[in-house]
């Protein structure tokens, strides 16, 4: 079989997006090529608004759409993990539900495909309507984790991407709990390609991530792809000896070779309250570490479904809480 007659599934997490969902199904349909639209998933994150009931009306009238609804807010990255897993197509395309992510790249991604590529990647150009803050905030993130993590993530890319079947497989068997697509993405390997776009204006509503999720998103990034942080202790550790050395040395020089009273208070004060300092931040560094073993322990469910339009039940055991 080529992969002309391989059928694609979309998967589009939604969380409070009732301005956006039939928009977003009329701009698909626009650009999709219909023989191969297999389902346009919406993954319903626990929304307070009509979100749910705009996917049922859609439902009702094209089957192809089909909804699953969070109990309540997990997550975007559950969201997509609950997508992928219900998702049947032998190519799974992720999209916002904003409008954000073009729809009229799809085309684009499904020939990078059937070309050969496993992963197609899309990449965000910065432009003026990404405010200043979200883009310093991605900079800075993206090379930090790059350079923790050693996994080359590049900045702007966004959960925007098309996964081959065989790349579906293996990040739904993964039981992590602390969800980051993107590096996992970038983990599992194959042969993909990358295509930049221009983000659009959302089209309505504010966005749903949150500074809060946006940070706990980053951590949860740098934690589940890098024990680094851990290894913080040891280079403060060299510096803090080493300093504690110089002022030993220091004080024996004083002590033979001058006659000044050496008060030293301020030195004692200041040198322990900074060893405090490295021994504090480091205990909650550890303790981070040591609170996401015993969410993984206690295997609790990642997400949970309330509400299907039809059997699209997430075929994978989840497990495991989201935080
Ligand atoms: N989203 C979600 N759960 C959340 C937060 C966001 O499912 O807890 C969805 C949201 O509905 C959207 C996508 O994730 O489809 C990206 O969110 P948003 O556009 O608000 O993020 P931004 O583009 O501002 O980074
Ligand atoms: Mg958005």
């Amino acid at each position: 079989m080529t992969n002309k007659s391989k059928s694609i599934s979309i998967v589009v997490p939604a969380y409070n997006e009732e301005g956006n969902i039939q928009k977003l199904y009329d701009e698909i349909m626009k650009n999709i090529d219909h023989q191969s639209l297999l389902e346009l998933i919406f993954v319903d994150d626990g929304s307070k608004d009509n979100t749910w009931q705009m996917i049922n009306n859609l439902h009702n009238e094209d089957h192809r759409v089909v909804g699953m609804r969070f109990s309540r807010n997990f997550g975007h990255q559950y969201a997509l993990l609950a997508g992928l897993s219900a998702a049947k197509g032998d190519a799974v395309i992720t999209m916002d539900a904003d409008l954000q992510h073009p729809p009229e790249l799809i085309p684009v991604m499904v020939e990078k495909w059937r070309e050969g590529y496993k992963i197609v990647k899309t990449v965000r150009r910065n432009n003026e309507r990404i405010s200043f803050f979200k883009r310093i905030t991605s900079y800075v993130f993206y090379k930090v984790f790059s350079f923790l993590c050693g996994v080359e993530l590049s900045d702007g890319m966004a959960d925007f991407r098309l996964l081959d079947r065989m790349v579906v497989q293996h990040i739904i068997q993964n039981r992590e709990v602390s969800l980051f697509l993107r590096g996992l993405i970038e983990w599992v390997g194959f042969e993909s390609s990358i295509i930049e776009y221009t983000s659009k204006e959302r089209f309505s509503g504010t966005t749903k991530y949150s500074f809060v999720k946006m940070v706990r998103l980053a951590w949860a990034g740098i934690t589940s792809f890098s024990i680094i942080p851990l290894r913080f202790g040891i280079i403060l550790g060299i510096f803090s000896s080493s300093y504690a050395f110089y002022r030993l040395f220091y004080a024996i020089y004083i002590k033979l070779f001058t006659n000044s009273a050496v008060p030293g208070w301020a030195s004692i004060i200041g040198v322990v309250s900074l060893l405090f300092g490295f021994l504090f931040i480091l205990l909650g560094i550890i303790g981070e570490y040591i609170g996401r073993i015993l969410i993984q322990v206690q295997g609790r469910e990642r997400f949970i479904v309330s509400d299907c339009t039809e059997s699209v039940i997430p075929t994978n055991k989840p497990l495991s809480g989201s935080f």
